[in-house]
């Protein structure tokens, strides 16, 4: 193999297929054989012009695959060999900023790409302009450096379950921020891949109830598998905290995580958790139009908690645990499967809400 496939996003709105040499393997290096990339939301705002100027691009952070060549020192630094099944985490650390010292590598200051900065993700921030050029999933390889956080996962772990670390690690990250631990009520808003996810992590943390709220029934339909006792359609509802509160013995929830990406959830969130509780908001809403809450009666008076979780810092290896353990239908969400050139389309259904898709993935290599 001398050359690889990849999708490129040249400029907003322009979806390329290309050819490209295959990079050379330093020795710190490795190359991934991407097995599947899952197309998320995220990749819309990039295709849009939304997360900053990083064009050209080759999207996808959501990747899994297998070692195809690894560079001498990295397979005695990392442990690995041709063939291991991996996961990259999609954020490349600088390792040396205030942050990535911290831990809190998830906001290295290197990936600044909303300010024009240059940008540290892979698929989201990293440019292809930038050698070599290997920085997305939508390809049938991977270029990862030193630096890069590489995951060992159990090859048992079939490829479509596999597919779903990054965002069960997003999910697992917005549960710890949460705090959620034995005998909370959560609530979460956005049934989509990440919110399903998040419900089985803060069972996992040990939530006595998980109510899932959205609004789309053939989605909130799905939490029963991942954990959720009872759900809020906000559109069918007259009264959502009501309702609510009718599930709870007349209380709000100890938690809420927000993961639907609109003004409206996040104001519900607020409104959804009880006094002195926590809101988490961790989705994006892809616009630079303001949130409005009411400081005093949602806010302060209550002294309602809210911290943001954003990406995966931290939630990879309990993410990779839940996989590995196979306790929730983790593959049953990949709804969708298409080859690597048919990447457009596979947006279009995205976009679209379309044919019921959950979790749409390109197979890059069959
Ligand atoms: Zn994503
Ligand atoms: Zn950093």
């Amino acid at each position: 193999m001398t050359t690889a496939q990849q999708i490129v996003f040249t400029a907003p709105g322009t979806i390329e297929v290309q050819t490209n040499p295959v990079p050379v393997v330093g020795d710190d290096d490795l190359l991934v054989r991407v097995r599947r990339v899952g197309i998320c939301a995220t990749d819309l705002h990039v295709l849009d012009g939304h997360i900053g100027d990083p064009f050209p691009v080759v999207p996808g952070h959501e990747f899994v695959g297998e070692v195809a060549r690894i560079g001498e020192r990295a397979r005695t630094a990392r442990g690995l060999e041709v063939g291991d099944h991996v996961a990259v985490e999609m954020l490349l650390p600088c390792g040396t900023c205030d942050w990535c010292r911290r831990g809190e590598y998830n906001i290295c200051a290197e990936d600044d790409v909303v300010n024009g900065g240059p940008g540290r993700q892979y698929g989201i921030s990293l440019t292809q302009a930038q050698a070599p050029g290997f920085w997305g999933g939508y390809a049938e390889l991977l270029f990862v450096p030193r630096g890069a956080i590489v995951h060992c996962l159990d090859p048992a772990i079939p490829w479509d379950a596999a597919a779903l670390v990054e965002p069960l690690a997003v999910a697992c990250r917005c549960v710890a921020r949460g705090g959620v631990s034995l005998g909370d009520d959560v609530v979460i808003i956005g049934p989509g891949p990440v919110g399903l996810l998040a419900a089985a992590a803060a069972r996992e943390a040990g939530a006595r109830r998980v109510i899932l709220v959205g609004t789309r029934d053939e989605r909130l339909a799905r939490g029963a598998g991942f954990g959720v006792d009872a759900v809020i359609n906000t559109r069918s509802s007259d009264d959502p905290i009501a309702e609510l509160r009718g599930l709870l013995d007349g209380r709000l929830a100890d938690v809420v995580i927000e993961i639907a990406g609109v003004a409206e959830a996040q104001q519900q969130a607020v409104r959804m958790t009880r006094r002195g509780g926590r809101t988490v908001l961790a989705g994006a809403i892809g616009s630079r139009v303001p949130v409005a809450f009411l400081q005093d009666e949602d806010i302060l008076l209550r002294e309602v908690e809210i911290v943001a979780s954003f990406l995966s810092a931290g939630g990879f290896t309990p993410a990779i645990g839940l996989l590995a353990r196979a306790e929730y239908p983790f593959a049953e969400l990949v709804s969708h499967r298409f080859p690597l050139e048919r990447a457009a389309e596979a947006l279009d259904l995205v976009r679209g809400k379309r044919d019921g898709v959950m979790k749409a993935v390109l197979l890059p290599n069959g």
